[in-house]
């Protein structure tokens, strides 16, 4: 039995399936990343690796290269990662769902087979300067010209764009029209001319984000994304699964971080302030709360249960956990703060990110308000 915490009453075969996996991680071990390697070409080298065993997609139907088994096959395959402290498979689940659901077959076939390799990596091409949580308000326009789009305008936040050779691009194709349903999502490979790439540094010395560019880019009829109009839905199913606590391996890393935090007040319990500890407490309540939530999802999306919606309160509900643990960790473990490069502390300074990426905290709650809750506006 394993003693991760998604661990609740599962088929049979997932725990071969957990076996397998951690036998082929003994042998296959996370390799050490280069002493000047970016974070993103390591991952993406980790990605490679775990696809040679099989451990990629395992929720995609093996047509589009995928293993055919279930979201609680690949929950597993994540929650182990997190468990032994490895990073899971990089930015790939939510674009692949959103292939799955939006694109033509001839499409399916020929991205996603490469997605789940890695041999296509992708970015995300939706914030604009004047446009990130009012989504819909984008500027960036594709022209219909006979067979093919000119497209003009700017992205931003694009994280990791330097790193990718494809983008999902969301452009407006009907500038008259009602916002969210004039908008189109594309691909768009990230070498062709007019496509300009610069990358931010950020406080944390990170080059994540992106800006870019998009001059007259020539994007061909083949390359739009189910039908125009279909970009709104398309961002929302890819949100709603970039929301979602399920794809992650982050519960077992917070389980592991708040049994250290535990055991530090365990031996540490009188000489910590009262505050401190009662802040340990509260990661190990909303922790315990983050995981039966996510039990629930996990439950009602191998039921079917369509609740899109609710990822909004997964990634609320993960940001507070989050946010809280690293915290309150910075304070309990002090090597956090004085180490060169300690890792709570570098987790610490990303956790600040989380009530904005993917949608901020407020937009959450807007939409927990209106559309599960049906206040009035
Ligand atoms: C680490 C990270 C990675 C990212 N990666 C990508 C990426 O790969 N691709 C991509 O397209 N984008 C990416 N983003 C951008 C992200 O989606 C946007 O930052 C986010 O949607 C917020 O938009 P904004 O930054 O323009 O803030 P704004 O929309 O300008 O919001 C500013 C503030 O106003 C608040 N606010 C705005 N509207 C309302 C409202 N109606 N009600 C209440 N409060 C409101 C917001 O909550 C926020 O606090 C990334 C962001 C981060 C932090």
């Amino acid at each position: 039995m394993t003693d991760t915490p998604l661990e609740f009453g599962d088929p049979s075969d997932l725990e071969q399936l957990r076996g397998e996996f951690r036998g082929w991680l003994a042998e296959n071990p996370l390799p050490e990343r280069g002493a000047d390697e970016p974070v993103p070409v390591f991952l993406h080298r980790w990605h490679k690796q775990l696809h040679s065993g099989g451990w990629v997609g395992l929720d995609v139907p093996e047509e589009f290269g995928g293993r055919g088994l279930t979201t609680l096959h690949q929950v597993a395959i994540s929650d182990e990662l997190g468990a032994q402290q490895a990073p899971g498979v990089p930015r790939i689940g939510y674009l692949a769902q959103a292939l799955l659901k939006f694109a033509n077959d001839e499409q399916r076939r020929r991205l996603l087979p490469r997605m789940l390799a890695g041999d296509d990596v992708w970015c995300q091409g939706f914030s604009e300067p004047g446009a990130g949580s009012d989504l819909a308000g984008m500027s960036t326009v594709a022209e219909k010209r006979g067979d093919h789009y000119i497209v003009r305008g700017q992205k931003l936040w694009t994280s990791y764009a330097q790193y990718s050779n494809l983008c999902l691009l969301l452009a407006r194709t009907d500038r008259d029209g009602v916002a969210h349903k004039s908008i189109s999502a594309f691909i768009l490979p990230l070498d062709r001319p007019g496509v300009t790439v610069r990358p931010l540094k950020a406080h944390n010395g990170d080059d994540e984000f992106c800006e870019l560019f998009l001059d007259d880019v020539r994007i061909e009829e083949s390359e739009l994304i189910g039908n125009e109009g279909d970009g709104w839905p398309l961002a929302m199913t890819t949100v709603s699964y970039e929301r979602n606590a399920l794809d992650t391996g982050h519960l077992s890393k917070y389980g592991l971080l708040v049994e250290r935090l535990r055991a530090v007040v365990g031996e540490r319990g009188n000489d910590l302030p009262d505050g401190l500890r009662s802040e340990v407490g509260r990661c190990f309540v909303d922790y315990e709360g983050l995981v039966a939530h996510t039990r629930r999802r996990i439950a009602e999306r191998i039921a079917g249960v369509e609740a899109p919606f609710d990822s909004s309160i997964d990634k609320l509900l993960m940001t507070r956990t989050e946010q809280r643990l690293y915290e309150t960790a910075i304070k309990v473990l002090p090597e956090a703060l004085y180490e060169d490069g300690n890792e709570v502390f570098a987790e610490y300074l990303y956790s600040r990110a989380a009530s904005v990426y993917g949608g901020t905290s407020q937009i959450q709650r807007n939409i927990i308000a209106k559309r599960i809750l049906r206040l009035p506006s």
